[in-house]
């Protein structure tokens, strides 16, 4: 059956291989999800969520319950005072956006404390112009670089005594950059340092890609509000799109009248139906989210053994779903990518291509053969095309899809050079 795949013997064997060795990790995975799986049980359980939760509401979406009802159960698995959970985020970056747009003010400072934030918020701030960004309403932005994979903790409390800084964002995930996920005793830790000379600050965390990975989200180790995409883990690969922020409700409410508008806020909103596909993608998160990170965990170990450079390695700690491969050379690479295509569910005989995309500096080449438009929960791998030629792989909605996409794209690299 793998060979009418086009998976050769020797493929299919460094798989079965991998899988016999990766038995304890796959173990820890499993121990993970059960944990996150109890946490979302319980939620339902707590807010009694029944056929009713399921309606939609249209225009205005006054008195939508089920919306409302999502929203305390996200705030209740995620450790938030409440939460904003809504289709009209119309991807993590808007969440991301609406969030910071909710929370400074002109004259305010947003300060980055692992170095440039995601790509996609180069605009947004203004570290590349754009005539709508947060520097152009005079809110100012400073960053700290990391230090040797961690938070360069006497720099950030030597500026904070400066004072003026009414934001700090902590992204865990690493996004295009070629550093190490931030794990939660990383950012606990700098949290509990930020509080040492700051009690006010706003830490705010781009959790994109991190939840369900470990079993303690941000906000139960101090945060104050974290921002994410529900075509990312907490979707589940079921919600078709939309985003949330969660945490102190005082800001939540900020951020609603910011979605929304001022005097709207959290009341407004209509669901057109799509209470159910967030409930159900959440209640399928915990497992989606394992089978992602072993799917990853393999890829890892496999790759590795063929001789290219993967972060993390298939035994260590993972803080997001997120594997990077480094290549070294941009064939390896796009053959990687076009390969993951060859194997995904949707569109699978389109080949991707380097190219310019909105919101990033270099051409961008994108496998995503997905049920939902650039979803990454689904298996996917995407790279801007710059050295060391890094693929950024994230996802797998089921294990053995996500195997066999990998397998796909691990014969599309090797068969080429036999
Ligand atoms: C995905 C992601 C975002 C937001 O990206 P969208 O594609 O707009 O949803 C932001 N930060 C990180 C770390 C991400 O992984």
């Amino acid at each position: 059956m793998y060979e009418q795949f086009g998976i050769s013997k020797k493929v299919e064997q460094l798989i079965k291989n991998s899988e016999q060795e990766l038995q304890e990790e796959f173990k820890k995975v499993d121990e993970i999800c059960e944990c996150n799986s109890l946490k979302v049980l319980n939620a339902f359980i707590k807010y009694n969520i029944s056929d009713m939760h399921f309606g939609g509401t249209s225009g205005y979406g006054y008195g939508d319950v089920g919306r409302d009802t999502i929203e305390k159960v996200f705030a209740e698995v995620l450790g938030a005072e409440d939460s904003l959970v809504r289709t009209q985020f119309i991807s993590g970056t808007h969440a991301l956006t609406v969030a910071l747009f909710a929370f400074l003010r002109p004259g305010d400072t947003m300060l980055s404390i692992n170095g440039k934030p995601y790509d996609t918020l180069d605009e947004v701030i203004g570290i590349t112009e754009n005539k709508s960004s947060l520097k152009s309403y005079g809110v100012k932005y400073e960053q700290i670089e990391l230090k040797e994979n961690d938070f360069d903790i006497p720099k950030i409390q030597e500026r904070l005594k400066k004072g003026n800084v009414k934001l700090i964002e902590i992204q865990r995930s690493r996004g295009y950059a070629l550093r190490k996920s931030l794990s939660i005793t990383k950012v606990k830790n700098v949290i509990d340092k930020i509080r040492e000379i700051d009690q006010d600050v706003i830490i705010m965390i781009d959790n994109c890609y991190c939840e369900f990975v470990g079993t303690i989200e941000p906000l139960q180790i101090g945060a104050d509000v974290i921002v994410g995409s529900l075509i990312k883990n907490l979707g589940g690969g079921l919600a078709p799109n939309g985003g949330y922020i969660a945490g102190k409700k005082e800001l939540v409410e900020l951020a609603a009248e910011r979605l929304t508008a001022p005097g709207l806020g959290k009341e407004v909103g209509s669901t057109l139906g799509i209470n159910k596909n967030i409930l159900q993608g959440l209640f399928m998160a915990p497992s989606v989210v394992a089978s992602s990170l072993k799917t990853a965990i393999l890829t890892s170990h496999i790759l590795e053994k063929l001789g290219y450079k993967l972060e993390p390695k298939s035994n260590e700690e993972r803080a997001d779903i997120v594997q990077t491969i480094e290549f070294g050379n941009q064939e390896d690479l796009i053959r990687y990518c076009q390969g993951i295509q060859m194997g995904s569910p949707i569109d699978a005989s389109s080949v991707p291509e380097p190219w310019d995309m909105p919101g990033y500096q270099d051409k961008v080449i994108m496998a995503a053969g997905s049920f939902t438009q650039g979803s990454s929960i689904e298996l996917s791998c995407d790279a801007p095309i710059r050295p060391p030629y890094v693929a950024f792989q994230q996802g797998g909605l089921t294990y053995e899809y996500g195997k066999l996409g990998v397998a796909r794209a691990i014969e599309n690299i090797l068969g080429k050079k036999e």
